[in-house]
């Protein structure tokens, strides 16, 4: 039972607001040094809380060319808590591993972004393209993501993933990275730049090791040791990160993909002999976590998550990943449409249902980080 204490204090950071210039959503590069706007996290404010299950897959994603008698099929799939991120680099080297393979007519299994944005790509090829998905948006997973451009939660630690993984891992953070800057703040894209604060109470035990992607692809990055900087974290990893809003971005890559000629079907396949029943004898499979069942990878899990959505705050510029042993793992990234509270990864575990819990604990540790911020900004 969370204390009815902590929401009356959200509730008093009120007055505090009056003084953070109201900003547009695509409008986000503040220097760090300017202050932060408290978030209002109260139940009162709360839109919706939601539940998605990243496509996790321990040793990474899966892009490889597999030959079925005469039908090619190109897998790109498994991209946990990352695909969003990933899609344009993925997409990429999906469509590179079919440019050897004599045809011009795809079918892509999967209308999220990773399915979307290959389907894409294909169709600048010149491809005639056919994309079939079970659910289409604004009902895939690809819907829930953050989501915050950072390749993350997506395989089980290095010694979980191969060379060839590695190689394809990077090179496909570095294209879509670079892809999403040329998108940043166009309003039909929905991406955006923000600050992001990395906030913990403690530095970690061992040394920050540079990311595998490359620490060039985080502008401005730095870490922080002293607590009076940030809100009294001790440890900080800050840059400027940029961010998709899933809800405005999958309706502007369904209509990219209709404009440039693709066709868009809601239509769900049980085995992959359905699948192989299609015309199109090239066939990507973008399918997420339906691919455990719909090709039989059995390193395939779900990693559950859940959101609370409060009612936006154009003041707020900044987003924050905080991890402290009193309020577990929580993420809040700013929209245009709402305030994004997050923080659990259940992997394993398929239940769609929000638990009361976890709402509670979210509404609770964010109210706790603002009160933080603006005890930190008092003098
Ligand atoms: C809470 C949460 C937070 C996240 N945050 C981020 C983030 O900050 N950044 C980020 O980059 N990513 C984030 N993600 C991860 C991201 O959502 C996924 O990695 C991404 O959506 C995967 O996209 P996809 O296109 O591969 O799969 P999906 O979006 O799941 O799309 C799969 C498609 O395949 C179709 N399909 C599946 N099986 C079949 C079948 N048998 N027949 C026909 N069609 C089928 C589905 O209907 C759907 O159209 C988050 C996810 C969650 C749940």
């Amino acid at each position: 039972m969370i204390a009815r204490r902590q929401f009356l204090t959200a509730a008093a950071l009120t007055p505090a607001l009056a003084s953070f210039p109201a900003r547009a959503a695509d409008d986000h590069a503040r220097p760090f040094d300017a202050p932060y706007a408290p978030v209002l996290s109260q139940p009162s404010r709360e839109i919706r809380t939601v539940v998605g299950l990243r496509p996790y897959r321990p040793s990474g994603f899966r892009l490889e060319h597999e030959k079925f008698g005469r039908r090619d099929v190109i897998h790109n799939y498994g991209h946990g808590g990352c695909g969003v991120t990933l899609s344009w680099g993925c997409a990429q080297l999906a469509v590179e591993l079919a440019a050897s393979i004599d045809r011009k007519r795809a079918a892509v299994i999967g209308a999220g972004v990773n399915g979307l944005t290959t389907a894409l790509l294909l169709l600048r090829r010149g491809y005639e393209v056919s994309v079939y998905g079970a659910a289409l948006p604004p009902y895939t997973t690809s819907n829930i993501a953050g989501a915050y451009w950072h390749p993350t939660t997506l395989y089980d630690g290095r010694d979980a993933i191969s060379d060839n993984f590695a190689r394809q891992f990077v090179r496909a953070a570095r294209i879509a990275q670079r892809k999403f800057q040329h998108l940043a703040n166009d309003p039909a894209y929905g991406v955006y730049y923000m600050r992001y604060l990395g906030l913990r109470e403690e530095p970690p035990l061992k040394e920050r090791t540079p990311y595998l992607e490359g620490d060039d692809l985080y502008a401005g990055l730095a870490v922080e040791t002293a607590p009076e900087k940030y809100f009294g974290y001790g440890y900080v990893e800050r840059h400027h990160a940029i961010m998709i809003d899933p809800d405005i971005y999958l309706r502007a890559l369904m209509r990219a993909v209709e404009n440039a000629g693709g066709r868009i079907v809601r239509k769900s396949f049980e085995t992959a002999g359905d699948v192989f029943d299609l015309k199109e004898k090239l066939i990507f499979n973008c399918t997420g976590l339906g691919a455990k069942a719909l090709f039989g990878d059995e390193a395939m899990e779900p990693a559950r998550g859940q959101l609370t959505m409060l009612l936006p705050q154009p003041e707020v510029d900044y987003g924050y990943v905080s991890a402290s042993p009193e309020t577990g793992l929580l993420y809040m990234f700013p929209r245009k449409s709402s305030i994004l509270l997050g923080g659990s990864v259940d992997h394993g575990d398929w239940s769609l249902e929000p638990r009361e819990t976890e709402r509670l604990r979210m509404l609770a540790g964010h109210a706790q980080v603002a009160q933080r911020i603006v005890e930190s900004q008092k003098s």
